[in-house]
């Protein structure tokens, strides 16, 4: 196998798992079901397993636990607060919570896997981070660590998306991070995950793929999910404190590789909360997509009559991406989690709608779960519902692209 096909599916297959219990650790093979596994080139095996045993070492490691809270505490600003949205709510006529994740360091929910991730690549004695991007969060937030922990670091991330998020490329310029723009195929996240892989592939002694979502190889949807759950603990505690039963009626989030919403739902699955991933209409994976295998994993995929991997189209670059996590492939095929979509109108509609009802400019992925809840409001949202909105990232990075989109949409009658 040669370093330039890491796409290329070897699958080292075990025989089949499942998940203990609603979203437990996967099988062995790291199988949810019919989905996940570790589809890699030979080269990259090792490494995927040296990944796995650092990671479940790590994690029944006290010791481990409390340096990576104190970091999310002292560091990213944890806990994230659980916001009544009391303007939006008396607008929609059901109760809108927000967990605010926005407020995190670095503007997004990715710290909290980018920084379990550092900790875990000083454990294993590596010093240099590679790391995909689209939409430039998962991107800095990477750069943000490699800062703090003295590493070397080189983001891959498509031209289309070097383009739309300048910004953030100036950010990790700005934090010593090299951004390597990438030409190939849609110019966008998927491509940026084959060229992270590519490099991964010949550098593997002394560096980490600091993956930022759910997806790729085993282990990482698992271990990136767990990295994640710090969202879904604590908005349940919140929940507790805040309504009446304690669970939300529903919790809502947006999908692109789905590791935020599989971050605030791994606290509800036990729950009876009404479990929906948004995903944007044209990156519908789950609904429109076929069971494929890309970048490392089986799961729910866009491709063509000819199994080719087709492009994902969105307003926002976070949630580009023509595949999902297959953990929530599994929760879609056991019906625990509906995954919806939702126009890019639909979301810059809601885009404006939060930053005019509460002052809160939300990033455009988030957005994709608020405009779910603006549509179904009184509708399969029953009047007085309670919602959990994971608002996982600020807008900062959008406003510009959106002041464009709304120059030339035309004027409403
Ligand atoms: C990266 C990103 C996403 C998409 O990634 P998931 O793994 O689906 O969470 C969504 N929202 C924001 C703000 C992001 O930065």
């Amino acid at each position: 196998m040669t370093a330039a096909e890491p796409m290329d599916p070897t699958p080292h297959p075990a025989p089949s798992g499942s998940p203990s219990g609603g979203m437990g650790e996967p099988g062995s093979d790291g199988r949810f079901g019919d989905f996940g596994g570790r589809f890699v080139p030979e080269a990259l095996v090792p490494a995927c397993l040296e990944l796995e045993e650092a990671f479940r070492r790590s994690w029944a490691d006290p010791a481990f636990r409390s340096e990576l809270d104190a970091l999310l505490r002292n560091y990213a600003g944890r806990p994230s607060p659980l916001t009544e949205a009391s303007n939006l709510s008396e607008r929609l006529g059901v109760r809108v919570l927000l967990k605010r994740d926005e407020l995190n360091h670095t503007g997004s929910h990715k710290i909290n896997n980018v920084l379990g991730q550092a900790l875990l690549t000083r454990r294993m004695g590596k010093r240099r981070l590679v790391a995909e991007t689209g939409a430039g969060q998962h991107g800095v937030a990477t750069a943000t660590a490699a800062a703090l922990f003295g590493f070397d670091c080189v983001v891959y991330m498509g031209e289309v998306d070097v383009e739309r998020q300048a910004l953030n490329v100036f950010r990790m310029n700005l934090l010593g991070t090299e951004v390597r723009p990438v030409a190939s195929g849609s110019r966008t996240l998927k491509d940026a995950v084959n060229e992270a892989m590519r490099d991964w592939v010949s550098s593997v002694e002394t560096t980490h793929f600091c993956l930022g979502s759910v997806m790729g190889p085993h282990p990482y949807p698992w271990m990136v999910r767990e990295l994640q759950r710090v969202i879904g603990d604590e908005a349940i505690g919140q929940c507790r404190a805040l309504l009446d039963g304690g669970v939300p009626d529903v919790v809502v989030a947006c999908v692109g590789g789905g590791s935020n919403a599989a971050g605030i739902f791994s606290g509800f699955v036990d729950t009876g909360a009404r479990l929906v991933g948004v995903q944007p209409e044209g990156g519908a994976a789950i609904g429109r997509g076929l069971p494929g295998v890309v970048h490392g994993s089986a799961s729910m995929l866009l491709q063509d009559e000819h199994g080719q991997v087709s492009e994902a189209h969105s307003v926002s670059a976070g949630l580009d991406y023509p595949g999902v996590g297959p953990e929530h492939a599994h929760l879609s095929a056991v019906g625990r989690v509906e995954y919806p979509s939702v126009t890019d109108d639909e979301v810059l509609d809601a885009f404006g709608l939060l930053a005019r009802t509460e002052g809160i400019i939300p990033a455009l992925e988030p957005a994709h779960a608020l405009a779910w809840v603006v549509r179904e409001a009184g509708r399969s949202i029953p009047s007085g519902s309670s919602v959990v909105v994971n608002l996982c990232g600020r807008g900062d990075k959008d406003v510009a692209q959106v002041a464009a989109l709304l120059a030339q949409r035309p004027p409403s009658p």
